[in-house]
């Protein structure tokens, strides 16, 4: 087991306000020391220790790699047809995850686990180091453990979907499609997930059903996540504090009433900027959580129907543009926001202890994420201690 010295650190974004200056713990001229996968030292370049490798960051910025809590990787197909009549003027609709359902079914293990493992890369290389990635598009109990299967392959942190949408076959019979979910489907997919989500919103689940289906998880161990208030006002956002939910994911369409119960629970509203952006629906104001104290994260959603990006840099810039987050909660949101989404507190920061797990940017300043909209600027990325890209 190796020590790398990471120095010259123009400027480092620890995360942690102890080590620097501001909620991001900024640092100016740094170094990190890391070792056996985990961050040992934290200092002035000018007096860090020796390691056995080094890597000169040449004055760059550097943050914590990138924790993407919200993802579809896991699925056969895409809706670029459906994309481009979306932005001809159709409008969104639950009802899409359809196709890719019956696309996925179809489709071998070996091209899921390929298709998976490419978005999982493409993800890597743009700085995100922990990623969630979810079931959903198989809907079946046999086609559900097969996706939680594959999701495993690239990540510990699996999330049941079986209550994505209800599948073609049950139409008419949502009742009954929930008692399997939270049945035979949840105790074939409980020791294959950490987590169990539902779409709770309209064309999807509603609160009773949303309600058996995550407290039948719970009773399996699973931590508890909600697809919430995404294509309207709902109950999701209520339902996700009442169970103490981890995450309420979109919070598009949210009431005073909600944002008061949010910033008054643990539970992390999980913004998704390339949904909206995707499905040209008007942006929530991350504005009006952050001033509620709320607990923001940002993440990807990437699926092939609403937001095919794995890209968090985009989701940072849209989210400044566009939600009225200022850069420094952008980058936050999208590292440490996305530890707490997933109640890790081994990831999101750069303190000593923490996993070694960082982005090396081609910018001098995180700063310019949202500044240079579109530009690549992930110079390397760091993994475990291990440098795992190496663009530069
Ligand atoms: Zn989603």
């Amino acid at each position: 087991m190796t020590s790398l010295l990471l120095d010259r650190i123009g400027q480092l974004v620890t995360n942690d306000p102890s080590l620097g200056d501001g909620p991001l713990g900024l640092r100016r001229d740094a170094a990190l020391v890391l070792h056996a996968g985990r961050v040992v030292w934290v200092g002035a370049s000018a007096d860090a220790p020796a390691a056995d490798r080094r890597l000169d960051a040449e004055g760059r910025c550097v943050i914590p790699g990138f924790v993407d809590s919200h993802t579809h990787l896991v699925f056969a197909g895409d809706r670029a047809a459906e994309f481009a009549a979306r932005m001809a003027g159709r409008p969104y609709a639950a009802g899409g995850i359809a196709t890719t359902v019956a696309a996925t079914r179809a489709a071998s293990s070996v091209d899921l686990r390929s298709g998976a493992a490419a978005l999982a890369e493409e993800a890597l290389r743009a700085g995100t180091t922990t990623i969630e990635v979810k079931s959903g598009y198989g809907l079946t109990v046999a086609d559900e453990v097969r996706c939680l299967e594959v999701a495993g392959g690239l990540t510990g942190e699996t999330t049941f979907l079986g209550a994505h949408v209800v599948p073609p076959e049950y139409a008419g019979r949502s009742d009954d499609y929930t008692a399997l979910v939270a049945g035979e489907m949840l105790s074939a997919c409980a020791p294959l997930a950490r987590w169990a989500d539902v779409f709770c919103d309209r064309g999807a689940f509603d609160a009773d059903q949303a309600r058996t289906v995550l407290s039948a998880a719970r009773v399996a161990g699973l931590g508890l996540r909600v697809h919430a208030n995404q294509l309207g006002p709902g109950p999701g956002v209520a339902l996700a504090v009442e169970l103490d939910a981890a995450s309420a994911d979109h919070c598009t369409h949210l009431s005073d009433a909600d944002v008061d119960l949010l910033g008054d629970s643990d539970t992390v509203a999980t913004l998704l900027p390339g949904a909206e952006f995707a499905t040209r629906a008007a942006y929530p104001s991350g504005r009006r959580l952050l001033d509620a104290g709320v607990t923001v994260a940002l993440a990807s959603d990437c699926n092939p129907g609403s937001s095919y990006t794995t890209n968090l840099p985009f989701c940072i810039a849209v989210a400044v543009r566009e939600m009225g987050l200022t850069p420094d909660e952008a980058v936050w949101a999208a590292t440490a926001g996305g530890a707490r989404a997933l109640r890790r507190s081994d990831v999101g920061h750069l303190a000593v202890g923490g996993r070694a797990d960082a982005v090396v940017l081609d910018a001098p300043r995180h700063l310019h994420l949202a500044y240079r909209p579109g530009v690549p600027l992930v110079h390397s990325v760091v993994r475990g201690g291990d440098v795992v890209v190496a663009n530069g």
